[in-house]
């Protein structure tokens, strides 16, 4: 079981795989105001960042599932480097339907809200693992900028316009689904460029050791297209958050 290999090729070298930064996380987790021991569930962990840098910074005890097992790998040695490695737990697998045995005080999925069909559908699912009174986290793009046409849209590697809200509504939405939206950390574009930007420089990288690679002709033409593609729709278009919630 993992994630389209080409994933694990172009955010290698990523410790967040999203627009997020490491500034911006530690903000976040000062915002959420975490206490020693508070328990936090991650759909979707990645490469365990931000499990491994709570853990450090407020004494966090998690969970974290991930599909990749190049990342949920790279989120366990992070782990050790950090010295959290007691704290903090990375499993190899499909976080879709996963609920966790003991409630817990943060329930996330940042950035990969596929996993529960969708922002309503994983807000459900993290609610089944959450304690009363714990804050579900949802890191979902939005648009910065309606897009004038579907065109526009697909450029910024959206299905359609209707993928996105604009964040008013986002805003409004976490409402009717009958949540408090309690606080949230917004990305920027610079933030974008942390995360597309980078990389570049991983597939120029892996194209120079692995030029027979199946791939390589996939990896080529990504690599020579991106950055146009990217300064033209994604980082003019798009924008992301972190949004905490609480059940009304
Ligand atoms: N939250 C992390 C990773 C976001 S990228 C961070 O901010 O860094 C999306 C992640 O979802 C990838 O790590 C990918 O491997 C993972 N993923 C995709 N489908 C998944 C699934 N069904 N179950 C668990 N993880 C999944």
């Amino acid at each position: 079981m993992d994630i389209p290999r080409i994933f694990n090729i172009t955010e290698s070298a990523h410790r967040i795989h999203n627009p997020i930064t490491p500034e911006k996380l530690a903000i976040l987790g000062a915002a959420l105001r975490l206490e020693s021991g508070t328990r936090v569930l991650d759909l979707g962990s990645g490469s365990g960042e931000m499990l491994c840098t709570w853990a450090r910074d407020h004494g966090v005890i998690g969970t974290g599932i991930d599909m990749s097992q190049l990342f949920t790998e790279q989120a366990k040695r992070r782990a050790v480097e950090l010295g959290v490695a007691h704290q903090v737990t990375f499993i190899h697998g499909d976080a879709a339907g996963y609920v966790s045995d003991e409630k817990v005080d943060v329930a996330a999925c940042v950035g990969a809200t596929w996993i529960g069909g969708g922002v309503a559908g994983t807000i459900e699912l993290l609610a089944w693992s959450l304690r009363t009174g714990g804050i579900i986290l949802i890191g979902e793009p939005y648009w910065r900028q309606l897009p004038p046409t579907e065109e526009v849209a697909k450029g910024c590697l959206a299905h359609s316009i209707s993928d996105f809200l604009m964040l008013p509504e986002l805003l409004a939405s976490f409402g009717h689904l009958g949540y408090d939206v309690v606080e949230m950390v917004l990305a920027d574009q610079d933030g974008w460029d942390r995360y597309e930007a980078a990389k570049w420089l991983t597939m120029r990288r892996w194209l120079e050791d692995n030029p027979n690679d199946e791939l390589a002709k996939e990896v080529r033409a990504q690599l020579t297209s991106e950055p146009e593609r990217y300064a033209a729709y994604t980082r003019e278009y798009l924008g992301w958050g972190v949004f905490a919630l609480m059940p009304r």
